[in-house]
């Protein structure tokens, strides 16, 4: 299934919702993220691919507030961000799910549902708009999350983000753990969630399902962007080139892969 918001096309003139700049952050000595910049439009679902180490979670908790830049700028519906407190972010509508769920265990479905309410904007997601998307979790609201299979506690924080009503959903590594019967079950639900108006900025290591999903796309190694594009306008090969990194070893794919890089592929991490 493809759920592609739009045919891919990106407004020629529009504003994008979020801006990165030539992002970059260390992790002390270490450049987790090389100059990364990209636009992410109102109603997209942007996939951030890349191995593991390749930045991608150091790209999605910096826009959320969570790791301060070094260098670059985040700006957020068209304001400047890059300093702006995670709490503040949150309330102007960016809300994330953390790479692995990150629930209170010892707290019941429904409490972990009102600690995303607690400083929620005003829009159309409830608690019990959340359980009528997920039909099992209405009955269970009073277990303890700890007693949730991996992929109920997924919904669970995937229910805790948008309670809090935001306007740019954060999803780090939704797939991870899970079987692949579940991972499509969760990702089946993200046409119901763009249908409220939400965009999407999601961070993937299954790169088939990014493929699915995403109306636009990027692949990190190493903390630089090796890849940029639309997924129906690069190739199976290109993408595996910037995921492994091929096109940096010589490999055959380097010239296709290199006129959709906005980065080099040649990189010491060293700061
Ligand atoms: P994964 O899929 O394994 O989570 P990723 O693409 O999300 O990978 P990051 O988690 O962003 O990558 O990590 C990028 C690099 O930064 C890795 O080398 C990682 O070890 C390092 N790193 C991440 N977080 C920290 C931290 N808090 N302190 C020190 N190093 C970190």
């Amino acid at each position: 299934m493809n759920t592609l918001p739009t045919n891919g096309e990106r407004p020629a003139d529009g504003t994008p919702l979020l801006d990165v700049s030539e992002l970059t952050v260390h992790h002390g000595q270490l450049r987790a993220l090389d100059r990364v910049s990209l636009q992410v439009f109102p109603g997209e679902v942007y996939a951030i691919i890349g191995a593991n180490g390749a930045g991608k979670s150091t790209l999605l908790r910096t826009i959320a507030g969570l790791h301060r830049p070094t260098e670059g700028a985040i700006w957020f519906d068209g304001q400047d961000v890059t300093r702006v407190r995670p709490e503040r972010r949150a309330a102007r509508g960016i809300a994330m799910v953390p790479e692995g769920r990150r629930l209170f265990e010892s707290l019941t479905v429904e409490e972990n549902l009102q600690v995303g309410a607690t400083y929620a904007r005003k829009g159309p997601w409830t608690i019990e708009r959340v359980y009528e998307m997920f039909g099992w979790m209405a009955e269970r609201r009073s277990q303890r999350a700890a007693q949730l299979s991996g992929g109920e506690q997924q919904a669970v924080a995937i229910g805790r983000a948008l309670v809090a009503n935001p306007r740019m959903l954060l999803l780090d590594e939704l797939s991870l753990g899970l079987a692949p019967v579940v991972v499509q079950r969760i990702y089946g639900m993200l046409p119901q969630i763009l249908a409220t108006g939400l965009t999407v900025l999601l961070v993937e290591q299954d790169v088939s399902q990014a493929l699915r999903v995403a109306s636009h796309l990027q692949c990190l190694l190493e903390g630089r962007t090796t890849l940029e594009g639309r997924p129906s306008d690069v190739t199976a090969e290109q993408v595996e080139a910037a995921y492994f990194g091929l096109a940096r070893a010589g490999h055959e794919g380097q010239r296709e892969s290199d006129s959709l890089c906005s980065g080099s592929t040649t990189s010491s991490r060293g700061s």
